[in-house]
């Protein structure tokens, strides 16, 4: 159970990061939600966390703004007492062969994807340090175990996440903080459904023959949450996709 602390997931208004947040508030954690852009759906998803008895808010902020971030955390702290549960999940593609692909998506998706993750750690372990407690879990990708063509930049912010996750382990460890990866194949989001992907090909990639809800991503992150001696692990979510 999670009751009395506060959780924070970022990119929380909708797909793997709103079954993140519904899940914490299941096991009795508050809820800060993070989003880029859509008022109506975080507060949605916040509202549904509230149906399930704990306090929720939905907080915008692009986590790629050092200062932006800096200044939600604060107001969390201020408005919800703490963070002990951090979530990076918020996640952008904009995929492109290399050869052709614009310096500014391969940018943007680094600024999002990992140093987003690099922003919140910072100013979230601040508040844990003090506590000395804190467990963190970093939305990674298959893609950043196995490379994928079309998405270098996709494939290189996931893969630095993980070694932003064992490196940020290995430094907060003593201080009673946990960070962890988790490693999702192909879920069944908004952004995967745009890519169209035929039933016969998820069959032939995956040996589980489907791919992921992210409910199922959901279970793999609350696990993680509430593991005391796992640090600096990466646990792949995707139907045996990268084994
Ligand atoms: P999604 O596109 O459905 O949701 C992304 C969320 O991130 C949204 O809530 C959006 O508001 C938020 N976001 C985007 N840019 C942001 C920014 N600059 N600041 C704050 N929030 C921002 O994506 P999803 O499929 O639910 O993916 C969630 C995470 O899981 C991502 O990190 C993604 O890379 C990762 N992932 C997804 C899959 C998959 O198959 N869907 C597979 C592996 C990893």
């Amino acid at each position: 159970m999670l009751k009395g602390k506060v959780a924070v997931v970022t990119g929380a208004s909708r797909g793997i990061g709103a079954a993140v947040a519904k899940k914490l508030a299941s096991l009795g954690a508050d809820l800060a939600l993070i989003y880029a852009g859509n008022d109506a759906l975080a507060e949605a998803a916040a509202a549904d966390c509230r149906a399930l008895g704990v306090r929720a808010e939905a907080y915008c902020c692009d986590v790629s703004d050092g200062e932006a971030v800096k200044e939600t955390v604060a107001k969390i702290k201020a408005e919800l007492g703490g963070v002990q549960l951090l979530v990076n999940n918020a996640g952008i593609t904009r995929d492109g062969l290399v050869a052709t692909m614009k310096e500014a998506d391969f940018d943007e998706v680094l600024d999002v994807n990992l140093k987003g993750a690099f922003h919140m750690i910072r100013h979230c372990s601040g508040l844990m340090l003090r506590a000395k407690y804190g467990r963190i879990v970093n939305i990674s990708s298959v893609a950043g175990l196995m490379g994928n063509p079309g998405q270098a930049n996709y494939a290189a912010a996931k893969a630095g996440l993980i070694g932003l996750t064992k490196t940020t382990a290995k430094e907060l460890a003593s201080r009673g903080i946990t960070v962890n990866a988790v490693a999702p194949g192909l879920i069944d989001t908004d952004m995967t459904r745009k890519l169209g992907l035929k039933e016969e090909a998820l069959k032939s990639a995956i040996p589980l023959g489907r791919a992921g809800k992210p409910e199922e991503v959901a279970e793999a992150v609350a696990f993680l949450l509430q593991a005391d001696y796992i640090t600096g692990e990466v646990l792949r979510v995707d139907g045996g996709m990268a084994m």
